[in-house]
């Protein structure tokens, strides 16, 4: 296996689907980290238990981390500030740019049952009129949920878009609003980790696996 990290070397993609309340969602990973997660169910999210039925097989490093990340997620959000976050591998995390900078604050800044609106989040990457490209990067996001591009909403009260649809927005929020009691989790929209600056760097996030 090569070292490298460059979008150059070419990553060998597992998938794997595994299921959780918001139906089936498909995982890819190379053995450097995660590339993707993309929810596959078409219906709106529904009174499942929030069980992630992972494969019975074993899993590569990636794969499994993000597979337990998932399972902590669904069962008790109010723990997820606990588990390790896979190492992400998507081509958009291996460069710098505007794009890996928006996903990496969203990560770092704003926990479980906050929100902020994508000025906000244009605003903690140091470019507060960009709220629009914000958006794009939010369009794109190759790991929902595990980046919570669901925490951004719009303006004055409004849900803004996602990519797998409203109900799956609505749904993630309310069930993490559940969790605020177990964690003193804040469960208003306001971002409350805006004046962090000594939140690690990704590079010092990415070397440490
Ligand atoms: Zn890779």
């Amino acid at each position: 296996m090569s070292l490298r990290s460059g979008m150059d070397t070419a990553c060998e993609l597992n998938f794997k689907v595994v299921g959780s309340p918001l139906g089936s969602i498909e995982l890819s990973a190379c053995r450097c980290g995660l590339h993707g997660i993309k929810l596959l169910g078409q219906n709106a999210p529904e009174d499942h238990p929030c069980v992630v039925q992972r494969p019975p097989e074993e899993l590569p490093e990636p794969l499994a981390c993000c597979a337990a990340w998932l399972e902590t997620y669904f069962q008790t959000p109010a723990a997820i500030g606990t588990v390790p976050v896979p190492e992400l591998h998507h081509p958009v995390f291996q460069t710098d740019s505007f794009a890996r900078r928006v996903l990496w604050k969203l990560l770092q800044a704003v926990q479980v049952g906050e929100a902020v609106s994508y000025q906000q989040l244009a605003a903690l990457v140091g470019r507060p009129k960009a709220s629009r490209a914000v958006g794009n990067v939010m369009k794109n996001n190759p790991v929902p949920i595990l980046i919570p591009c669901h925490r951004v909403v719009g303006s004055g009260g409004k849900l803004g878009g996602y990519s797998s649809g409203l109900a799956v927005k609505q749904w993630l929020l309310a069930h993490e609003k559940g969790a605020g009691p177990h964690q003193g989790t804040r469960t208003d929209a306001t971002p409350t980790r805006a004046g962090h600056q000594e939140a690690p760097t990704q590079a010092e996030y990415m070397k440490s696996g």
